[in-house]
């Protein structure tokens, strides 16, 4: 029997209209910058949203056709993640920090026809304007009249001038609900980097997921502040979901360093905010340096990577501000798993659980696999890789094949840990980054967390390297502390008392800083090309 319901379709012109309707006066967008931030209400978003999508009509664009973004997190990009959907288009925001080869790669994959650029990134992509193969049009927006020299058969548009005067009511079509409304590369850790096609239903689906209260919880009071870039995983949904209910959203722009983060939060006083291990580590050392006032953030997401469980007490006791410890990937949306306690839980199991990765939740399916394929027991200690599915999960890569990513109808996430009989996810370590020692496995991500536990460290990274005895044994990449001195010696014995002898690192390299990738997380790629090349020596 068919239900007797309606059958509307899910898509992002829905969810704009959500955000400049009811709440097109109360809620929104703020760009930090140096002097002073600017502030455009959603219903101001949404025309010149209205606007942009006239503009990108008189430029040829139609059908499912790919509009680029080389932007940070700003008004402008804010305006371009709702026209270009919105109008049946396909926004594809490119991740800027990637190396020069992999975003002409990237752009000429998916065959953007029109890109957007923010004026500031224009040094950058002056050099690849050549490359891109099916470039027609350029935007620069913030320019003040920037001038870009532009190959024979593209044109260059300043953003104001191209969408000044237009119409700012457009009148959306209805598009299929699963037809793609955004495209996000991942970072392509192995060969060339692999598209994601979001959909208006999968987008739709993750935007809930993100405002439900055993998830980010965002709702109509809350001043989201994204550092997560909106080149990646599509700044973890944050901009749809606070179109959706009606949180204002704080952009900073190109000032990620700690000291404008903090500024801005000190004076833009956002309810929450979602970023990186790296990114919050760099804030709170500098909190330490030069106090502000951080008391408005009710709670703090860290995902991208393991959150270490000392910045966690560090937020939590030194600030009183909790954090939400998230897992996902560019392939699942990306909200995963969210780590909210069950209710009532106290004391360490309190802390176990808020470290662990999280629920699952209702929609999103997930399996442990073992090495020789079989499917593993929930039971809080059997180990394996964990798959999932789900109405917005990735089934497949735009353009490219990848049946080692995709096991019948699941996603490899290439994560290994265990599930508990309750639910929850506890990841010990990326099967690439983990350990192999004499037949054991080591968790990288246990070892940096027990270091990073020493008040002298700031920063710990470790990775296997080659071992003719035993495979492969730990090496520890060292951050200091400002002022501060130790050795390897008093280190391995600091982490001698918690964890076992056989997993004791030999190796250790004290460092100025440690090699990040394109989004801020620690890059082990290259700390183990370091080392090959003898730099760690
Ligand atoms: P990249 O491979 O470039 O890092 P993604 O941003 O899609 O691309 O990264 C997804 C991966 O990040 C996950 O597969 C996982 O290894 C890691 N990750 C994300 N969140 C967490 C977390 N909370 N704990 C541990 N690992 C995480």
């Amino acid at each position: 029997m068919l239900s007797t319901m309606q059958d509307g379709r899910l898509s992002i012109a829905q969810i704009l209209r959500q955000g400049t309707g009811p709440h097109g006066r109360s809620a929104e967008v703020v760009t930090w910058t140096d002097e002073r931030p600017r502030r455009r209400d959603y219903a101001t978003v949404g025309h010149r949203a209205a606007q942009l999508a006239h503009a990108l009509r008189d430029l040829g664009i139609t059908g499912d056709q790919r509009v680029g973004t080389f932007m940070w997190n700003n008004a402008e990009h804010l305006e371009a993640y709702f026209a270009v959907p919105a109008m049946g288009a396909v926004l594809h925001t490119l991740n800027i920090r990637l190396f020069p080869e992999q975003i002409t790669y990237i752009a000429n994959h998916a065959e953007d026809r029109v890109v957007l650029v923010d004026a500031t990134l224009l040094p950058l992509f002056r050099k690849l304007l050549p490359q891109l193969r099916t470039v027609r049009h350029v935007v620069v927006a913030g320019g003040d009249g920037a001038v870009l020299d532009a190959p024979a058969g593209v044109e260059v548009h300043d953003y104001e001038e191209l969408i000044a005067g237009r119409p700012t009511e457009f009148d959306w079509p209805d598009v299929d609900e699963r037809s793609a409304a955004a495209m996000c590369y991942t970072s392509g850790t192995t060969g060339n980097p692999k598209g994601v096609a979001y959909s208006h239903r999968s987008i739709w689906l993750h935007s809930m997921q993100v405002c439900m209260s055993d998830g980010m919880a965002l709702s109509q009071a809350d001043r989201a502040l994204s550092v997560v870039p909106m080149f990646h995983a599509m700044s973890w949904g944050l901009p749809y979901a606070a179109f959706m209910v009606g949180a204002s959203l704080l952009m900073p722009d190109r000032f990620l360093q700690p000291d404008p983060l903090t500024r801005l939060i000190a004076a833009e006083r956002p309810t929450m905010a979602a970023a990186v291990p790296t990114i919050w580590q760099g804030v709170l050392q500098h909190l330490e340096a030069e106090p502000r006032d951080v008391s408005s953030l009710r709670e703090v997401v860290i995902g991208g990577a393991a959150c270490p469980p000392s910045l966690m007490r560090t937020f939590e006791e030194s600030y009183g501000i909790p954090v939400l410890h998230a897992w996902g990937m560019t392939e699942t949306s990306p909200l995963g798993s969210v780590a909210r306690p069950p209710a009532g839980t106290t004391g360490d199991r309190l802390w176990e659980y808020r470290a662990s990765q999280g629920r699952l939740p209702a929609g999103v399916e997930a399996r442990l696999v073992g090495d020789d394929g079989s499917v593993l027991p929930r039971d809080g200690s059997s180990v394996g890789e964990l798959e999932v599915r789900g109405p917005w999960i990735a089934a497949a890569y735009y353009g490219d094949d990848d049946p080692e990513k995709f096991d019948d109808g699941w996603l490899r996430t290439g994560d290994v840990g265990y599930l508990t009989p309750d639910g929850f996810l506890h990841l010990t370590d990326r099967a690439k980054d983990v350990i192999k020692s004499g037949g054991e496995w080591i968790s990288s991500v246990e070892l940096e967390n027990h270091v990073l536990g020493h008040p002298a460290v700031a920063e710990a990274v470790v990775i296997g390297v080659p071992d003719e005895k035993w495979t492969e044994r730990p090496l520890v990449a060292v951050v200091l502390r400002d002022g501060q001195r130790v050795d390897a010696e008093e280190l391995r014995t600091y982490l001698a008392e918690r964890v076992a002898r056989w997993q004791l690192p030999e190796y250790w390299a004290f460092v100025p800083e440690a090699p990040k990738t394109s989004v801020g997380k620690y890059d082990k790629k290259r700390l183990r090309q370091q080392h090959a090349e003898g730099a760690l020596d």
